[in-house]
């Protein structure tokens, strides 16, 4: 529509191309294109620079969210990490007072006793044997260490603290697991049988066993050993003891068939405990021992537990015994309804 309209009203008004040629000089036009390719460079590059520009400040924008994004990863790292600090913080503050108030049991429970409110709570007592009638954990401590240093290893507290009062098997089985012998479990007991069998027969009684024992047996007091060692380690174990160990009527060992697992499983007690021949309730029956896993062993069995630990064992290990002793001197049998010591 606007180009027929241009034809008729403007056509002739408009010089052509050729009048311009006629009327403009050459060197104007010349200068006019020159002109206008200085103009297009220009925008050219003027469009090529902005285009930069713009991806340069996409990249930096792109550098800035992963700054920002680094930046917020490494908050939240530090975040965990003080959340973990508190919770250690909070697992020392609760064991702490898992400590104190645990301590205060105990004290509470002397006192209850001192006031003669457990009295006659106890009628049977069940020992253990390695560590609590026997100096052998030291033994033991001595000949494991012999055979994990041939290897190069260390048999380290935390690793004893973890076979204590476990039968043979079962502790073999995991010293070579926890310390990584090179050995098997089978090879690993061949050798320390080597050593048991030299070193066993030197087995010392603990401070205080025999005056307790003695005066049990005075008083009628039924008594038993509950010891997860086998036939053959108890008899070189009890070879200087014999007619101590003759006091004992019942002795259920580790490798009694009734006795399905050793401890921290409650077998090795109820064996003991269906042994007695007036067949008293759990709950009347006093088991002494030395191992974490005896105690949880006679706790599961339902009886009161009177520990005498190493002195290296950890509280947090102890599991809650009834009562805990440096030594087996400071028991007081009348704290438990036995007859007192004739002074
Ligand atoms: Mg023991």
């Amino acid at each position: 529509m606007v180009g027929p309209l241009y034809r008729i009203f403007f056509a002739d008004l408009m010089p052509t191309s050729k009048q311009l040629r006629q009327f403009l000089p050459t060197s104007f036009l010349l200068i006019l294109r020159v002109v206008m390719m200085m103009m297009m460079m220009t925008m050219t590059t003027m469009m090529t620079m902005m285009m930069m520009m713009m991806m340069m400040m996409m990249m930096m924008m792109m550098m800035m969210m992963m700054m920002m994004m680094m930046m917020m990863m490494m908050m939240m790292m530090m975040m965990m990490m003080m959340m973990r600090m508190m919770m250690r913080m909070m697992m020392m503050i609760l064991l702490l007072l898992k400590y104190t108030f645990y301590c205060k049991i105990i004290n509470m429970g002397a006192e209850v006793v001192d006031l003669n409110c457990s009295k006659a709570k106890y009628t049977h007592v069940i020992f253990d044997m390695d560590g609590l009638l026997l100096d052998t954990e030291r033994i033991y401590t001595d000949i494991m260490s012999q055979v994990a240093s041939k290897y190069g290893k260390t048999f380290t507290w935390d690793i004893k603290v973890q076979l204590m009062g476990q039968p043979g098997k079962i502790s073999s089985q995991k010293a070579v697991e926890l310390m990584e012998l090179p050995i098997n479990a089978d090879q690993f007991s061949a050798e320390l049988q080597v050593l048991k069998n030299e070193l066993f027969k030197t087995t010392n009684l603990l401070p205080g066993v025999e005056k307790l024992v003695y005066h049990l047996v005075k008083h009628h007091i039924p008594i038993a050993v509950a010891s997860g060692s086998n036939s053959k380690d108890f008899i070189t174990k009890t070879s200087k003891h014999t007619e101590f160990f003759k006091l004992f009527p019942i002795i259920i060992l580790g490798d009694n068939a009734e006795v399905k697992q050793g401890k921290p499983f409650p077998d090795q007690f109820l064996v003991t405990l269906s042994k007695f021949s007036d067949a008293p309730l759990a709950e009347k029956c006093l088991v002494f021992e030395d191992s974490p896993n005896g105690v949880v062993a006679a706790k599961a069995a339902g009886m009161g537990v009177v520990m005498v630990p190493d002195e290296r064992l950890n509280v947090e290990f102890q599991h809650n015994p009834t009562l805990v002793l440096t030594s087996l001197e400071d028991f007081k049998p009348e704290d438990f309804g036995f007859p007192p010591f004739d002074e």
